[in-house]
């Protein structure tokens, strides 16, 4: 699909990025002069207008820091688009294959926790949580995208949602006869915490069958017998990532806590290193 020169009244500027559901471009409303990522959804998704507008209900529903925010939402001919907030940064995808010292990473863990904490609170599970899903913004705050099989619970249109989660991300309990609940949202939080950290997804393959073997079956090292993940953290992640949904935790409470509890050792680090503080005096 080439880019369109315009949509709506935005000035199609270049494309951003494509996925499953569609091209996102970026654009530019001609009246306030701001830059805006457009979605629009490929003609041959099924079920696909249902869905976009699903999409932007659920987005649209939510106010949050380390969440994509929505503008707008129309149709172009007979196709429906989004119109959100251009988020300035890479996708996570990238980002990671990039040197980025504990700190940053923990930053971008951190801000996942509070979106789905946050998105949870709502009522809305994500569902497809992966790096290809987050973008990390110049300032190393992390923001999360593509609601776009997201489904608010009590909603219609379930089980497609499942078939288009990326394999190596998906539950195990979703290959059996499980539900989608907000521990397979944390399971997949887990996996893109211990990729944060251990540098790779466990069960990765060459093909989708070996792939979906591996989730059923291999038990990924533990994070901290390998990576630099603090202990603490380390295991909040490896919590995560337990076959048995009844196992993982529910919300992201203890990860953000282990989180917060590494920042503030950190924090006050340099002023132990530089030794005793001078005394309070006047200048
Ligand atoms: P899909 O449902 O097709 O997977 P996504 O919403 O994940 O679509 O978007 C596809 C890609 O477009 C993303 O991986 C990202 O590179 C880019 N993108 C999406 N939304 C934005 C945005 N708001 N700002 C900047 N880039 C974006
Ligand atoms: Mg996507």
């Amino acid at each position: 699909m080439a880019a369109p020169a315009e949509i709506g009244k935005y000035r199609i500027l270049r494309e951003l990025g494509r996925g499953a559901m569609g091209a996102v471009y970026l654009a530019e409303d001609p009246f306030i002069a701001r830059r805006v990522a457009i979605k629009v959804m490929r003609p041959q998704v099924e079920e696909g207008e249902e869905r976009f507008l699903q999409e932007a209900r659920t987005i649209g529903s939510l106010s949050h820091p380390n969440i994509v925010l929505l503008h707008d939402f129309g149709f172009a001919g007979e196709l429906p688009y989004l119109v959100m907030e251009h988020v300035e940064g890479t996708i996570l995808d990238r980002w990671l294959s990039e040197p980025h010292g504990a700190e940053a990473r923990l930053r971008v863990l951190a801000g996942l926790c509070r979106a789905v904490t946050y998105a949870h609170s709502r009522g809305v599970l994500h569902r497809d949580l992966k790096p290809s899903n987050v973008l990390v913004r110049s300032d190393g705050e992390a923001k999360l995208l593509d609601f776009g099989i997201a489904r608010v619970e009590n909603t219609r249109m379930t089980a497609t949602g499942v078939v288009l989660g990326t394999p190596e991300y998906l539950a195990p309990e979703l290959l059996g006869s499980g539900k989608f609940s907000p521990r397979s949202d944390m399971y997949a939080l887990g996996l893109v915490a211990y990729e944060l950290f251990g540098g790779r997804n466990p069960f990765g393959a060459d093909t989708v069958a070996a792939c979906l073997r591996r989730v059923l079956e291999v038990e990924p090292a533990p994070l901290a017998a390998f990576s630099s993940a603090p202990a603490g953290v380390a295991t909040e992640v490896m919590r995560c990532l337990a076959k048995d949904p009844q196992v993982r935790p529910e919300s992201p409470e203890r990860l953000l806590a282990a989180i917060g509890g590494v920042e503030r050792v950190e924090r006050a680090e340099p002023a132990l290193a530089a030794g005793p503080a001078p005394a309070p005096g006047p200048a």
